[in-house]
């Protein structure tokens, strides 16, 4: 047994980079101006607040202008979605997504259709991949927003993102990228992607909890979703998180600019992992075998819960994640293992393995050595 927690859930969160930290402390104390102040500590706070935003943009191919700081991940996707329904509600009331999205596109899908909209879930293949065709085909004239995302939070496929961007921009149709999990791992070239709006969170790339980006294409009309002042160019009310911000763009850049050094030391910590843990009987890769995020390992195994291997992992100081979530008592798999087509007694054991810059081989190598028993023990004891 370990002394140290093998944290191997980076798609849930990651901790704070000292550096974000550093840069982020002055602003919860000696500068504390609020940024709409037009004294010198209030300037400060806008500058810091100017100077993060220049940052973002850069990292992303934008203007400062087309970059708004968010409350979260969520808040991004949320803002996106309603925003564009509700501004173009006139011209239509169609919405486009894919059935394997994060809950913060799905249920905001799914509170519009409360208002008139009506969404269309499209599918994907075994692997989880959307066929941009299917988002050609399901484009209507009604349509007012296309949102899929660019890597998915449980399997890690990576969707073809700029393809169906094409698409969208041929049709004329806004297209929204949910990027939370690419923003610590994939270059994000808003241009080349095709994109006209795209969500980030920081605190999955080594930032602070409670922070997002929303890019948005100049010339997209966005309806504000949160009323009050006019900050973010009046995109969003509230006074600035000025330590947020700055701790935000520091790590997105810290992140984007650690990519060529970490991803091929991720990637071969991946690929031992999936390496040794399919020695398994009867387990399974879930997503593709190679457009896939450097960090996600993910598993199923076929008859055994998911949350009784974590718990059993946990004992052992190793923190994972499952696909399936107990829900009154019994087992859901979760909608993108169903989406996949996998058989219950296949969804209901999925484990989900999430390599951060901190791990180790000596990491990846416990928990290929103790993995086995566990599910061999769970396996006989019918759970
Ligand atoms: C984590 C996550 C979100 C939500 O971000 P929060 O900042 O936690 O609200 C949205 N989409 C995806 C794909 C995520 O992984």
């Amino acid at each position: 047994m370990s002394e140290r927690l093998i944290y191997l859930d980076h798609a849930a969160t990651t901790a704070l980079d000292p550096r974000v930290l550093d840069a982020m402390l002055p602003y919860f104390t000696t500068e504390y101006g609020n940024a709409s102040s037009i004294y010198t500590l209030g300037r400060h706070a806008m500058q810091a607040i100017d100077r993060a935003r220049e940052q973002v943009a850069e990292l992303l191919h934008a203007r400062p202008t087309e970059i708004a700081f968010v409350g979260c991940g969520s808040e991004s996707d949320n803002l996106a979605i309603k925003g564009m329904a509700f501004a173009a509600q006139k011209k239509g009331n169609h919405l486009i997504t894919s059935s394997i999205e994060h809950h913060a596109v799905l249920h905001t899908c799914q509170y519009l259709e409360r208002f008139g909209f009506k969404t269309t879930y499209l599918p994907v293949d075994s692997y989880g991949r959307v066929n941009p065709d299917d988002v050609a085909r399901a484009i209507t004239d009604q349509t007012v927003l296309v949102s899929i995302m660019y890597a998915n939070n449980e399997i890690g496929t990576i969707e073809p993102i700029a393809e169906i961007g094409r698409i969208c921009r041929a049709k004329k149709i806004p297209f929204h990228v949910d990027a939370v999990q690419a923003g610590g791992a994939i270059p994000l070239n808003v241009t080349e992607l095709n994109v006209d709006l795209l969500s980030l969170s920081a605190h999955k790339f080594y930032g602070p909890k409670g922070m997002g980006i929303l890019y948005v294409r100049q010339g997209m009309r966005l309806l504000p979703q949160l009323q009050g002042g006019s900050q973010e160019r009046g995109r969003r009310a509230g006074t600035e998180n000025v330590a947020g911000i700055v701790g935000t763009a520091t790590a997105l850049r810290l992140a984007q600019e650690e990519i060529p050094q970490i991803t091929p030391r991720l990637t071969a910590l991946r690929d031992r992992l999936i390496e040794g843990i399919l020695t398994i009987p009867r387990s399974r890769l879930t997503g593709h075998p190679s457009e896939r995020l450097p960090n996600n390992a993910s598993f199923s195994f076929e008859g055994v819960e998911g949350e009784s291997i974590l718990l059993n992992l946990d004992l052992l100081g190793v923190a994972a994640s499952t696909g399936s979530a107990c829900t009154s008592g019994s087992v859901d798999p979760s909608h993108v293992l169903v989406a996949l087509g996998l058989p219950p007694e296949w969804s209901h054991g999925s484990l989900r393995l999430t390599l951060g810059k901190e791990n180790t081989n000596e990491d990846v190598e416990t928990v290929i050595t103790a993995l086995p028993p566990i599910i061999e023990k769970l396996r006989g004891l019918g759970m």
